[in-house]
């Protein structure tokens, strides 16, 4: 069924093509359903597929990982999953830069060579 109002302002929806970015790499435009209040933007299950491949493509799947913490002497460790690993090239002996940025999430931050 096609919205015509807004679930979450009442506002009216219309259709239009939308920009998806994804880690900072632009996917493409694809249709959405928008609210012309609240700006919401909803992807119907077909485009959604549609977007997934693209992710695909451009080998931007499997970047969001749940991982197990382990110890490491005195110290634990966070295991950083190949496909995380090939996306930011990163290999064995590599300097970076870690810190927490609150108390729910932890940068890492990967200098220039
Ligand atoms: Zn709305």
């Amino acid at each position: 069924m096609e919205r015509k109002v807004c679930e979450e302002c009442g506002g009216k929806i219309e259709k239009r093509l939308v920009e998806y970015n994804l880690l900072g790499f632009s996917l493409g435009k694809f249709e959405a359903e928008v609210c012309n209040q609240c700006k919401e933007e909803v992807f119907s299950e077909e485009t959604f597929n549609k977007i997934e491949k693209k992710t695909k493509e451009l080998g931007l799947w499997g970047l969001h990982a749940r991982v197990k913490v382990n110890q490491l002497g005195n110290s634990v460790a966070v295991t950083i999953t190949k496909p995380i690993s090939e996306f930011l090239k990163l290999k064995k002996g590599r300097d970076v830069i870690i810190y927490p940025e609150d108390k729910h999430r932890l940068i890492i931050e990967i200098p220039e060579d």
